[in-house]
């Protein structure tokens, strides 16, 4: 899809320095020795999350910061939410891990300020996320870090379609490619952790929502 728009990509190789004359950019060096002129670079590396100042509270994590089902850190009165947040996450099995989104910052900071305010609850939003990429439309909800079948639904080669992540006979995940019924459907699907026929799952002109099982 990138290519079709002139992205040009280069993988199996590394950047090895920007040149430019100490003020501005003018192209990149790569490892294998060509040169590609540029007015402007991005900046593209993933994340390392800043948890110094939280470290130095005595606050404890190998991967972020460690919290509770209430975000709570490990040193009493400190809270961690968002991209830094380290958790066992109820729609991975219970594995500790971060999330990286928006929709986990926010529902993070609701559960911190409800606790805050004296009330009993716990983070357990079911994560999703989104992105808009040219005219392609791509959503997921739930996590696909654990499955043990991976159903198509729809048409790769019309790029509209959705791939469903089953355990156990329950959607755990989905990706959808400009396919937003079957993404409404399936967050239904995986909150009400609801057995479904793999049949009918792959049958893309059945709706999700019918394809539970009898
Ligand atoms: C390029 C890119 C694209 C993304 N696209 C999407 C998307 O399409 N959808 C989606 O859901 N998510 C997306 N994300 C992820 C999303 O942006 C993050 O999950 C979200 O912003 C996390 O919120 P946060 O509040 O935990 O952290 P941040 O938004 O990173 O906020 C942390 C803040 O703390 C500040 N800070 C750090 N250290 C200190 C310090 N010592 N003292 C004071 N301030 C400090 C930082 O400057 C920053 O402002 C994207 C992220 C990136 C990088």
């Amino acid at each position: 899809m990138h290519t079709k728009q002139g992205v040009d990509l280069r993988l199996g190789v590394g950047v090895k320095r920007l040149v430019g004359d100490g003020f501005k950019v003018s192209g990149v060096e790569l490892t294998d020795g060509i040169h590609i002129p540029a007015d402007m670079v991005i900046v593209g590396i993933g994340i390392i999350p800043s948890v110094e100042p939280v470290k130095r509270t005595g606050a404890t994590g190998e991967n972020g910061i460690d919290v509770d089902k209430q975000c709570r850190t490990s040193v009493a009165g400190i809270f961690s939410i968002g991209d830094c947040a380290c958790y066992a996450n109820a729609w991975a099995g219970g594995r500790h891990f971060r999330v990286e989104s928006v929709q986990n910052a926010s529902d993070m900071a609701n559960t911190v300020a409800k606790v805050l305010c004296g009330q009993d609850v716990t983070y357990d939003a079911l994560p999703w996320f989104w992105s808009n990429q040219y005219d392609c439309r791509l959503q997921t909800a739930g996590l696909s870090v654990e499955y043990d079948q991976a159903v198509v639904r729809g048409s790769v080669a019309e790029a509209k379609f959705s791939l469903v992540y089953c355990k156990d006979g329950r959607v755990v995940a989905i990706d959808c490619v400009n396919n937003t019924k079957d993404y409404v459907q399936a967050r239904k699907l995986i909150e009400s952790r609801t057995k479904i026929d793999p049949v009918r799952l792959a049958d893309a002109s059945i709706p999700l929502k019918e394809s539970v099982s009898q």
